[in-house]
């Protein structure tokens, strides 16, 4: 604790240090040890139903988890700019079909804190790939209890019908992106993925940062929307 804040105290002074650990290093680059600590996502975790491609960048362990919790508590962390590149270079690498971006709406919770670190990514992602948001908007419908606490089922259930999508003056379009920092059981996106297919968008993927090992078994009682 104490060598991390006099880190960050020798990095305020005379570099930004390392994202995760503020160890010093070069320029924005992570330092070799968080550099050693990023594992791939486990292939066998749930996929959220309705969703076409679930591509995840990482395992929520190690480093990533460091920058992902960094980056939700302080936005004025280097952790937000360091995801959205990584993010974005991944993206490019891949080349995916182009698409509006979104993430799903916050919960109560983190709109009262005013700071939403997957809507940042989305619109970090936005202007970076010049994918606009189509006129459209994700809304959600009032706000429901938090989510650690509940069970894959529960969660999905609590979320069903919660997600509307607000069309814009423009075509709908065939494929939209959504974007989240860690995937549990995948029943926010899934839902999100509906209200997007109600309104015709034919093809919903996903980019998530992380997968989180909590849930692994798949979800059921789900089918294929619309
Ligand atoms: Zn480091």
């Amino acid at each position: 604790m104490l060598g991390t804040m006099c880190a960050s105290f020798r990095n305020g002074l005379f570099s930004p240090g390392c994202p995760a650990c503020g160890e010093p290093c070069n320029e924005e680059q992570l330092c070799r040890a968080c550099r050693s600590s990023f594992a791939s996502p486990s292939t066998e975790g749930s996929v959220p139903l309705g969703i076409r491609e679930t591509h995840v960048l990482w395992a929520y362990s190690g480093t990533p988890r460091r920058l992902i919790v960094q980056a939700k508590e302080e936005p004025r962390s280097p952790c937000a700019p360091y995801l959205a590149q990584a993010l974005f270079k991944e993206i490019q690498t891949m080349g995916f079909e182009p698409g509006p971006v979104f993430a799903p709406p916050a919960s109560w919770r983190r709109t009262w804190k005013g700071w939403h670190l997957a809507e940042h990514l989305a619109e970090s992602m936005r202007r970076r790939l010049g994918w606009s948001r189509g006129g459209m908007r994700l809304r959600r419908l009032g706000f429901s209890k938090p989510q650690v606490t509940r069970t894959g089922q529960e969660r999905r259930q609590a979320l069903q019908g919660r997600f509307r999508v607000r069309k814009g003056k423009k075509s709908i379009p065939a494929r939209v992106w959504l974007l989240d920092d860690v995937l549990t059981t995948g029943a926010t996106l899934s839902e999100c993925a509906r209200a997007f297919h109600s309104i015709g968008v034919d093809r919903v993927g996903a980019w998530i940062l992380c997968r989180s090992e909590r849930f692994r078994k798949p979800l059921d009682g789900y089918t294929k929307h619309p």
